[in-house]
């Protein structure tokens, strides 16, 4: 259905873990819609897992080391994608990360050394790659990052990377005014659970899955693809009205007020 959506598009792809990270879901859509993509990958360990999924799918993509804690790692990343394409038109920015420890435990507990690194990650990242990409937006563009509910409201164990992304949203709307006169778009897209590598650090994180069954209007949790199929809407013109905006691809979980479930 939506396939040439994105021919003659390029985009960078941030986030992929392996086949079930939500950056891999984005990249399947966006190259199926015919994109062409370059991904980062995280260190060593990453690296041979990353190319090994590339050279299965997507035979062509390259991959380049990227530790977004690291500007100088940043800056190297967006060179590498300036030596592949004149013109950058699209980024998904789908990475995160906590000290596991934080996400089992108390809020209160969280200390200042994790509370930055959380929030650097998490947030700053996308502040710094959305500067280095820009200037490569010649014809405007699109920047997607992914959100979580737990920005808008206490989910238990979701501690200081509900803060994070309740940062990160903020950012995202920051951006969006300074880069909207270029004709640069950047949205959230918030995600309801899905079973990743991050996703299994948080404690309870299969009960979370079950109350979404239990309480969400569609009765059900998602699926990555839907995120990947929504990230395609916003990276393609499709899009092309907004900007700023958080869109909730989560059944339908975050209008409910009250679920009763397990209550009754
Ligand atoms: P994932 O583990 O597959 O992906 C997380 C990625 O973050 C990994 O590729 C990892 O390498 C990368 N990363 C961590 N630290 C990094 C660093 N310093 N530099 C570069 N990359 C780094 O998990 P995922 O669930 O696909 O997570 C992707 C995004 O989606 C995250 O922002 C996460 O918070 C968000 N999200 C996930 C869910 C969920 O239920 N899985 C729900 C809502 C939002």
């Amino acid at each position: 259905m939506a396939e040439g959506l994105l021919t003659g598009k390029t985009g960078a792809i941030l986030g992929v873990a392996n086949d079930h990270s939500i950056a891999w879901a984005c990249a399947r859509a966006c190259a199926n819609a015919g994109a062409q993509l370059v991904f980062n990958y995280l260190g060593d360990p990453l690296e041979k897992r990353v190319k090994k999924l590339l050279s299965k799918h997507m035979p062509d993509a390259p991959a380049y080391p990227c530790d977004v804690s690291k500007d100088e790692d940043i800056t190297q990343f967006f060179e590498n994608v300036r030596n592949h394409f004149d013109r950058l038109d699209f980024v998904i920015h789908s990475l995160a990360y906590a000290d596991r420890e934080d996400l089992h435990r108390d809020f209160l507990g969280t200390q200042r050394a994790n509370f930055a690194m959380a929030l650097d990650i998490s947030v700053y990242s996308l502040v710094a790659v959305a500067r280095e990409a820009a200037p490569m937006m010649t014809q405007g563009g699109s920047i997607v990052t992914m959100t979580y509910f737990g920005a808008e409201k206490v989910v238990p164990n979701y501690n200081v990377m509900g803060v994070a992304k309740a940062a990160l949203e903020a950012s995202a709307r920051y951006l969006a005014s300074d880069l909207g006169p270029s004709g640069i778009r950047v949205n959230c897209i918030s995600a309801g659970p899905v079973r990743t590598l991050s996703a299994s650090a948080i404690a309870g994180a299969r009960a979370i899955g079950k109350y979404v069954e239990a309480v969400s209007p569609l009765g059900r949790n998602i699926d990555a693809a839907e995120i990947g199929a929504t990230a395609l809407y916003l990276v393609s013109d499709w899009a092309s009205g907004m900007t700023g905006e958080v869109l909730h691809v989560d059944a339908g979980c975050n209008i409910m007020g009250m679920g009763l479930a397990g209550v009754e």
